[in-house]
């Protein structure tokens, strides 16, 4: 069963002059274990598309499917509690906490479902030692590198065990060499721990390094293929 699934889905925008339709019917699954880039120009849907896919927007029209529920059965307070328990969100910006330790930025989700101050601990620091930060435990996102900060924020995705990780241009603020680290964290995290990985991004070299390639173009999906775009037939 897919993780997430989208059928036709439209989302538009009531501008009061109008509306703007940002995706004009999308179909697309993310199968557990995917890896997968949504690539395609600036304006061509891809924020709507990853804050669909991820509960944190609604469709206006079509079906969405989060582990496999239909989120229009869900009241707004069930549908973060589905998204708090399935995915995992990293952002081009970090949105980490400034004055607050990677450590407690890490436990903050689990804040949020209750778990135990201690089991909180113990989980932020064994899921930031798995991203190579166990060395910096207290240290606070400022005393942090771009590329630290970045690990820290794909910590505090990871801390809940998602089945998916939404990722939107996770490299966009990073230099070349700490970018690529930070992939191949991304990589490692779907080949040896499964996790569902969806890179967002307008970047074709980066979508390149997926297994999987949807590129979207005007609110619609152009080609969702596992070959490199280049190689199929225009
Ligand atoms: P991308 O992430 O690929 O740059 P977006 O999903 O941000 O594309 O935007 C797709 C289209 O929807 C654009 O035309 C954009 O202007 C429009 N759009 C996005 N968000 C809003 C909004 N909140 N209100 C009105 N129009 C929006
Ligand atoms: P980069 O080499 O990526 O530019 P920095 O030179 O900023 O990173 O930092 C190198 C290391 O020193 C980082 O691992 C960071 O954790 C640590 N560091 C940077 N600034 C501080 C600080 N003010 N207090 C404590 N540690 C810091």
């Amino acid at each position: 069963e897919p993780a997430v699934e989208a059928i036709d889905v439209v989302r538009s925008y009531d501008l009061g002059a109008g509306r703007v339709a940002a995706l004009r019917g999308v179909s697309l699954r993310i199968m557990p274990g995917d890896h997968l880039s949504i690539v395609g120009p600036s304006g061509s849907g891809k924020s709507t598309l990853m804050h669909l896919l991820g509960g944190l927007d609604r469709p206006t029209g079509g079906e969405l499917r989060i582990g496999g529920r239909d989120i229009r059965t869900l009241t707004a307070p069930e549908l973060a509690d589905l998204r708090n328990r399935t995915i995992g969100f990293v952002f081009q910006s970090f949105h980490l906490l400034p004055r607050t330790s990677a450590v407690e930025n890490v436990a903050l989700p689990l804040v949020y479902r209750g778990t135990g101050a201690r089991q909180r601990r113990a989980r932020a620091v064994e899921t930031l030692t798995r991203v190579g930060l166990g060395h910096r435990l207290d240290h606070r996102p400022n005393q942090l590198s771009g590329g630290e900060q970045q690990r820290v924020a794909i910590a505090r995705a990871l801390v809940t065990d998602p089945a998916v990780l939404l990722a939107d241009e996770p490299t966009g603020n990073l230099d070349s060499v700490t970018g690529e680290s930070v992939l191949a964290l991304l990589e490692e995290l779907n080949t040896e721990r499964g996790v569902a990985v969806v890179l967002v991004t307008h970047d074709r070299s980066l979508a390149a390094r997926t297994r999987r390639q949807v590129i979207i173009r005007d609110g619609l999906i152009a080609t969702d293929s596992p070959v490199p775009p280049r190689a199929v037939a225009a």
